[in-house]
């Protein structure tokens, strides 16, 4: 039999034909994976009813760039840095090798451990779609964990040219040219994953195309990249320009930034997601538009390392952006806020990146980027991915307009609900797949195992 659910909502963002607006006093009916209807008086026949008063119902937000697992690891390892460790030494000397030596020393139940712990924390703050990239070694672990949740979750294996990366003695990474076997061998064990997971879990789990970077993929693993895309039907997502080194490694060994580079080798389209591209050109985020490729911001991670990277500028610039919260603090409302005030800051203009766009650019913006028209919006006939967010609280009252409170005032900890595929998975503030406390235990103990290893391996001592 069908379940049916009802959410009652003192605001809702609706989407009709002319795009989202707020509507009052509603119930959302769902019945099944699908909102069946919006409507003015409380449904009969529901079996689950979500009913607290102040809820601000809106589509589940979608966040289309994460790395839970390295995050976890180095939780509390990233802030403060000099500038000069920050710039050389936190992705390649600190996270990769970090992330590295868990996967030679945790089993796949430690891996799914840390892996549910980042998961439930995203999803406790109201996302529930999730791109995650990580090395092609996780992926069992990772399904299972977004599974269990009842997440809708894009798996993002690696391919990698250069498997091993470390740092040499100055805190340099150190590149091994792109092998052919070694494209060879990353593109076999992706399609391997991709037919054992691709349309998992009633289809909420897709494994997408994930080329690490320009910096650590040859031009014939992206070309080889587009060449799959286009033969499955399947997104892309890569780092683009993160670094100042990255460009200038690109420019070396290619004579192109980034952009061209993905441009020439024919990676960039509609289906190209590109995180980051902080140190792009402006005629680099026109490449980028011509292709109608996305863009996903990330403004916290580089903040922390005192590098900007404002939403406004991409998308002023005419380009499809989304917000994301990359490998840093995850939670999806204050990367949002973050987003708003890195924006006005950068532009010194209070009128860039409006709560309006920023709520966009996780609903209704990043579905567009997933090609999909059935989820980011409340409508019915619509999948019925949503969340509610009590703005009742102390902090957040009185409520002149639920959006802009949400951005600019809303805690994570208001999130009192979150429906993925007609299904609750947060409930009155809780994670429902499992028990928080024995979720973070398990992961804390993953994590602390790493660590030892990291600090007899010297790994955390040279990143001081
Ligand atoms: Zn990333």
């Amino acid at each position: 039999m069908t379940t049916r659910l009802a959410v009652r909502a003192r605001w809702a963002l609706i989407h009709e034909d002319g795009g989202p607006r707020i509507v009052g006093d509603r119930w959302i009916v769902v019945e099944g994976d699908r909102i069946a209807a919006i409507a003015g008086d409380r449904p009969g026949g529901v079996d689950v009813v979500v009913d607290r008063p102040n809820l601000f119902v809106l589509p589940g937000l979608i966040n289309l760039h994460n790395h839970v697992f390295t995050e976890s690891l180095i939780r509390g390892r990233s802030e403060d840095l000099s500038k000069a460790l920050y710039e050389t030494n936190l992705v390649y000397g600190l996270l990769m090798p970090f992330g590295q030596l868990a996967m030679q020393h945790l089993s796949p139940t430690e891996c799914e451990a840390i892996a549910e712990f980042g998961l439930m924390q995203l999803m406790k703050s109201g996302v529930t779609t999730l791109m995650e990239s990580f090395r092609a070694g996780l992926t069992d672990p990772f399904v299972a964990a977004a599974t269990r949740a009842g997440l809708r979750f894009y798996a993002g294996p690696y391919l990698f040219s250069t498997p091993d990366l470390d740092i040499d003695a100055e805190g340099k990474p150190t590149y091994r040219a792109g092998s052919g076997d070694a494209d060879a061998a990353s593109l076999a064990e992706w399609r391997a994953l991709h037919q054992r997971h691709n349309g998992g879990a009633g289809d909420r789990v897709r494994v997408i195309l994930s080329p690490h970077a320009t910096d650590t993929c040859g031009p014939d693993l992206l070309r080889a990249t587009r060449r799959l895309a286009d033969e499955i039907g399947c997104l892309a997502t890569i780092h683009v320009a993160q670094s100042r080194e990255e460009v200038e490694k690109s420019r070396q060994l290619h004579g192109r930034s980034p952009t061209e580079l993905l441009e020439w080798t024919g990676l960039l389209g509609r289906d190209a997601l590109l995180a980051h591209c902080c140190f792009s050109s402006d005629s680099d985020l026109d490449i980028v538009k011509r292709f109608g490729a996305t863009v996903i911001n990330c403004p916290r991670t580089f903040a922390r390392g005192g590098v900007t990277a404002a939403f406004g500028r991409f998308h002023d610039h005419g380009l499809r952006t989304v917000v994301a919260t990359d490998g840093y603090v995850p939670d999806i409302i204050s990367e949002l806020r973050t987003a708003g005030m890195v924006s006005k800051l950068a532009a010194n203009d209070p009128g860039v990146a409006t709560a309006a766009q920023l709520v966009d650019a996780v609903t209704g913006q990043a579905a567009a980027a997933l090609g999909r028209d059935d989820v980011g919006r409340l409508a019915p006939g619509a999948r019925a991915d949503l969340v509610a967010v009590d703005l009742g609280g102390v902090h957040v009252a009185p409520v002149v307009d639920p959006v802009n409170a949400l951005v600019w005032r809303a805690h994570a900890s208001d999130v009192w609900a979150s429906v993925v595929d007609g299904r609750l998975v947060v409930g009155e503030g809780r994670y429902l797949a499992g028990d928080e406390p024995a979720i973070v235990a398990r992961a804390v103990a993953a994590i602390d195992k790493v660590t030892r290893i990291g600090e007899s391996a010297g790994i955390l001592g040279r990143a001081k």
